[in-house]
């Protein structure tokens, strides 16, 4: 399976203090449905069968609807949405976008109550959109699988998101490890918790999905801080990707992450995961250091 990511909007309704975005929303304008038919055309050439509309927020853009049709007309197996979750709170909208083709939707889901997600997204009332657009999709039999990125204001958290995402019936969720660029770069010196602090709540979370027979993913979250949890590391199962971006196609995602994006240091040499491990982002051990991460050694 191979699959086109492509950023079709980089304005938003949200403003997450976590944004790998940042600032893109005042630099491109996002691609008018000619140039989204372009991307998707070319991609279903170059064999992709899923594509993942993202942004910035795509439920904002105004050919949405019509992107997701053309999409289902090349024969993509996978039309997914990832979103804010924000404009799923509308069920007329759900509706008509699950007729237009879309089959998986990847809304974002930050806190177990409002407090705690609005207070990242910076938006009053997302939680509540959030929650009532999940119950709208699950509603409609729609496939939902989650994402939260785990920071400083959540971490501990976790494990009640993961038993309200059971109890809303999502068919997977992932935790993602707060990537440290855009607004997340921005808001550094508060929003980074240390990755050995927020293991016991990420093994929590998990064990919670795992026994509702959920499917569960971390991402960002090297091997040797996931003991007896690789299996649920996202990294090994995500398809080969391409990306078109604000600046162009990056055509080949995990060698942006295995070349540009992480790293591991001399000592991962010694360690028994060196191959399948990316590491962790390069901006993390440049906050924290490196003395989280001990290599594996083989018996
Ligand atoms: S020690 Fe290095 S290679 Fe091994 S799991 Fe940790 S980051 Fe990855």
């Amino acid at each position: 399976m191979s699959r086109v990511d492509i950023k079709i909007i980089f304005n938003c309704n949200n403003c997450c203090a976590f944004c790998v975005q940042g600032d893109k929303r005042f630099k491109y304008q996002g691609r008018d449905l000619d140039d989204i038919k372009e991307a998707l055309a070319s991609a279903k050439k170059d064999s992709c069968d899923e594509v993942v509309f993202t942004g910035g927020e795509p439920t904002i853009h105004p050919e949405l609807i019509r992107a997701v049709e053309y999409a289902k007309s090349l024969g993509f197996k996978v039309i997914q949405i990832q979103s804010n979750g924000r404009m799923f709170a509308y069920k007329d909208f759900c509706q008509k976008i699950i007729n237009a083709g879309a089959n998986e939707f990847s809304p974002a889901l930050h806190g177990s109550t409002t407090e705690i997600h609005d207070q990242l997204t910076c938006s009053p009332g997302s939680w509540q959109q959030v929650v009532s657009g999940i119950k709208n999709l699950k509603s409609l039999g729609a496939h939902v699988l989650t994402n939260t990125v785990i920071t400083t204001k959540n971490y501990q958290d976790l494990p009640s998101i993961a038993n309200l995402l059971v109890e809303l019936n999502v068919d997977q969720f992932q935790f993602a490890y707060v990537h440290i660029i855009g607004s997340a770069a921005k808001n550094k010196e508060w929003i980074v918790p240390r990755k050995t602090d927020v293991m016991p709540f990420v093994k929590r979370g998990l064990d919670i999905g795992i026994r509702a027979n959920k499917r569960v993913m971390t991402e960002a979250i090297p091997y040797c801080l996931m003991q007896g949890y690789g299996y649920y590391i996202a990294e090994k199962q995500i398809p080969e990707t391409q990306i078109y971006d604000g600046d162009g196609l990056l055509k080949n995602y995990k060698e942006y992450r295995t070349i540009r994006g992480k790293v591991k240091r001399e000592e991962c040499k010694k360690c028994k995961f060196f191959n399948d491990c990316e590491g962790p982002w390069k901006e993390y051990p440049e906050i924290y250091g490196w003395d989280e991460f001990n290599p594996v050694i083989k018996e």
